[in-house]
């Protein structure tokens, strides 16, 4: 059953990778994504439906549009080939289950938030938002054992966000991090509980290490230049499935004898 359902996880994946795509190019550039069909970003033709395949049409084109021969981002097929690996992991590790909602939605947001806040620096209010409050219900439904530990998580992880980012204002006297990361730090706890505390601290340490990379590479500027939601999203992602069991290996090392 479970290869099965990978399997088919995969092809949805791919599916709803090439959606995210679309839907992250239009929020980045104020287009509605109720409007028409994908179109080339360069000369506006229509994308064709054979041309439209994830990931094997990039790859077809070398790249390039049909008509124009404007490069295509390899963001792109990069794009729908981890949501479709991501997808996979989820069904693998969910098994058949209710579970797969949520986290399927999860990382699904993720995904759009992060190639969103590449392109333009700014995690989008109409996805993060709506994202947090369908998946408070869910979570609350599937594992109310402590029902508690859903909202507070939330909560705890936007605060400790904003707490940072004050007092990164105050000290450097220039925004560090956005709102966007503090709503982004919300959702992540609805759907992570405990485990968004080792997701926080992944996305933080992520984050540093490149920032200290870049900044030795090409000066200090460039620390302004990486968006910190995608070290987020991969935190979270990563302790969706390993959150716990991090959580855990930590606290049998603090108290070896518990
Ligand atoms: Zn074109």
């Amino acid at each position: 059953m479970t290869p099965l359902l990978v399997a088919i996880a995969v092809v949805y994946g791919l599916i709803i990778g090439s959606f995210l795509n679309a839907w992250a190019w239009r929020l980045a550039n104020d287009e509605s994504i109720w409007r028409g069909r994908s179109h080339c970003t360069a000369c506006g033709v229509q994308i064709r439906a054979y041309d439209n395949i994830p990931v094997v049409s990039w790859l077809v084109l070398r790249g390039k549009c049909r008509d124009c021969g404007a490069p295509i981002h390899w963001r792109y097929p990069a794009g729908e080939a981890l949501t479709a690996v991501l997808f996979g992991l989820v069904a693998a590790y969910d098994g058949l289950s209710w579970w797969l909602v949520p986290h399927l939605v999860f990382v699904s947001v993720m995904i759009l938030v992060s190639q969103v806040d590449l392109d333009i620096q700014i995690i989008p209010d109409v996805v993060i938002l709506p994202a947090a409050a369908v998946g408070l219900p869910l979570m609350i439904w599937l594992d109310h054992d402590p029902w508690w530990e859903w909202p507070v998580a939330g909560v705890g992880a936007a605060l400790f966000l904003w707490a940072i980012a004050f007092v990164y204002q105050r000290v450097r006297h220039m925004e560090g991090m956005g709102l966007g990361d503090v709503k982004m730090a919300l959702c992540m706890g609805v759907y992570l509980g405990a485990a968004v505390i080792p997701a926080l601290f992944l996305g933080f340490v992520g984050g540093a290490v490149v920032g200290v990379g870049l900044m030795m590479s090409k000066g200090t500027d460039a620390k302004a230049a990486v968006p910190f939601g995608p070290f987020l999203a991969a935190g979270a992602v990563a302790c969706l499935f390993v959150g716990r069991w991090l959580i855990e290996a930590y606290l049998g090392l603090a108290l070896p004898d518990r």
